[in-house]
């Protein structure tokens, strides 16, 4: 068993020990052990069994055990209880149909009902109503919910690093490809597919229902069928007669707009095959969009960056050291590496005064020393003051390679204000970088009342860059502004503004949320050599 196996087990757990009401920290420590052993880098079934698992961060005696049956038996019994006594297929469905987990269990009791086919003839059969506490205009919304399993969505996105993992895992278990919004790479994903190739769909079909990661199938047709993960989030699957694959990956990639604009599209066996027969230059997924039928620009690739210019140290909030920082960037092939942690205004967790960012300057040169030719930069991830001041004085900044300025506290103010906030530390000579720069935070916080266009150009007169920050709720610059910055000629910066070593990985999500606003290498700063990253 992986480690990805191992960890959707016990995330499994967690969502079901939640179901049964169970003690908030006991689910909470799952969910944690769950992350914990996803990220690690040893494979957990060897750990398990040298006894040595509790050297993981967040693993106790209750959760070694756990972890000891599930690599020994391939299974945890009290999991296997749970899903018997809670039906998940009926807590996947409610969820799906706008239930909460505890709602659609209360349902399915008092409708004596089992499965999610079960609940659905119910419903259909106008039972509903007689449950207690389930008034008309609640089996009005169920029975919607029911009417369009056509065309699935969740309730609201899926983010999408949780969404590639998601489609990336039932693509690998069927041998297909991922489709749907996180092949395009949205940031908020809403429509999740997977496309497989087979003559006789009836296998992939199977597998599909049977998929830990699918707790009921709410639809089936005969090259088609749809299922919902526990969370209530709808899966497409289509099966592809091979020769038809390519026709089916571009339709279940989308997006609809740019889809639509193509038809009719010829049967074909790859993607590229449809392009050639349409006479269409090939489109990378990412503008697809819009409709579009031009040869596409030569977009950035995650390959051309060099170097990564916002991370976290324990200096401030990170988890990882300097040093251990800059190995694991060595070891992903860049030439440098910017520690940008907090300045004291940040608030809520630890900030570097300028003592600090004095003391740090000894710990990153012994670094450098030990790491050359690598350069781990001198950076700070500075806090905008709300009169647009800088949280250090200027004679500390003029010290640091690489100053990325940040808003963090006081996001609501109005337009005018936030904006000459902004302004006046662009105006900063010592500024590089403005970081995560709408202060968006997906499905939770709204961007700031800022004015974009304002940004540009005192970024472009200032030399200053803008961030994609690829922080998966973040993602900010969001790829619609990256387009507008590009095309205002302002350099932008992909940065992961990782806490540790591993979130260091995850660069890709930057890059690509470039690629959607239409970025080449030229416009992305960190993919130029480090002088040249000096001079600019
Ligand atoms: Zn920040
Ligand atoms: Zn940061």
């Amino acid at each position: 068993m992986d480690n990805a196996g191992i960890a959707d087990r016990l995330e499994a757990f967690a969502s079901l020990l939640e179901l049964s009401e169970a003690n908030p920290y006991t689910i909470r420590a799952y969910r944690r052990a769950a992350e914990t052993v996803r990220g690690a880098a040893l494979p957990v079934a060897g750990l398990v069994a040298a006894g040595r698992v509790r050297e993981l961060r967040g693993i106790g005696p209750g959760i070694e055990a756990r972890l000891r049956e599930l690599v020994e038996t391939g299974s945890i019994a009290e999991l296997a209880e749970l899903e018997r006594e809670l039906a998940p297929g009926l807590v996947g469905l409610g969820r799906y149909l706008g239930l909460t987990a505890r709602r659609s269990v209360e349902i399915a009791r008092a409708l004596g009902v089992r499965t999610p086919e079960e609940l659905r003839e119910a419903a259909a059969a106008g039972r509903l109503r007689t449950v207690p506490g389930v008034g008309p205009k609640l089996e009005a919304r169920v029975l919607e919910a029911l009417a369009r399993e056509g065309d699935p969505r969740p309730r609201r996105g899926l983010l999408l690093n949780r969404a590639r993992e998601l489609v990336g895992g039932i693509a690998a278990a069927l041998g297909g490809e991922p489709a749907g919004d996180p092949r395009r790479w949205r940031d908020s994903c809403e429509r999740l597919a997977v496309v497989c190739a087979a003559p006789d769909p009836r296998p992939p079909l199977e597998r599909f229902a049977a998929l830990p990661q699918i707790v009921a199938v709410v639809e089936q047709a005969e090259r088609r069928a749809i299922g919902v993960t526990v969370d209530g989030l709808p899966v497409e699957l289509t099966v592809a007669e091979p020769e038809r694959f390519g026709t089916a990956l571009v339709r279940a990639t989308g997006s609809h707009a740019y889809v639509e604009a193509l038809e009719p599209l010829p049967d074909a066996p790859t993607e590229a095959a449809v392009y050639r027969a349409l006479g269409v230059p090939f489109c990378p997924p990412e503008l697809r969009e819009q409709p579009f039928r031009s040869e596409p620009p030569a977009l950035v690739e995650p390959g051309e960056i060099r170097g990564d210019l916002h991370c976290h140290s324990t200096w401030s909030d990170g988890r990882a050291s300097i040093e251990e920082m800059a190995r694991a960037a060595r070891e992903l092939g860049y030439e440098y590496l910017a520690i940008c942690d907090h300045t004291p205004a940040v608030g809520a967790v630890p900030g570097l005064t300028a003592g600090d960012v004095r003391r740090q300057a000894e710990e990153i040169a012994a670094a450098n020393g030990r790491l050359a030719p690598f350069r781990v930069l001198r950076g700070i991830e500075c806090d905008i003051l709300p009169d647009g001041r800088l949280d250090l004085p200027d004679d500390v900044l003029a010290e640091l390679d690489w100053v990325q300025a940040s808003v963090h506290g006081g996001q609501r103010m109005p337009r005018r204000e936030m904006t000459r906030r902004v302004v006046e530390a662009l105006r900063n000579p010592y500024v590089r970088c403005l970081s995560h720069p709408t202060g968006r935070i997906i499905d939770r916080r709204p961007e700031n009342a800022l004015d974009l266009e304002r940004v540009f150009e005192v970024a472009l007169e200032q030399g200053v860059a803008l961030e994609v920050n690829g922080l998966a709720p973040r993602l900010d610059l969001s790829g619609e502004h990256v387009r507008e910055a590009v095309r205002a000629g302002v350099p932008i910066v992909c940065s992961t503004d990782a806490h540790s070593a591993r979130g260091l990985g995850n660069l890709e999500l930057a890059v690509r949320t470039a690629r959607r606003g239409w970025a080449t290498a030229a416009d992305v700063l960190n993919t130029r050599p480090l002088e040249a990253l000096r001079t600019v």
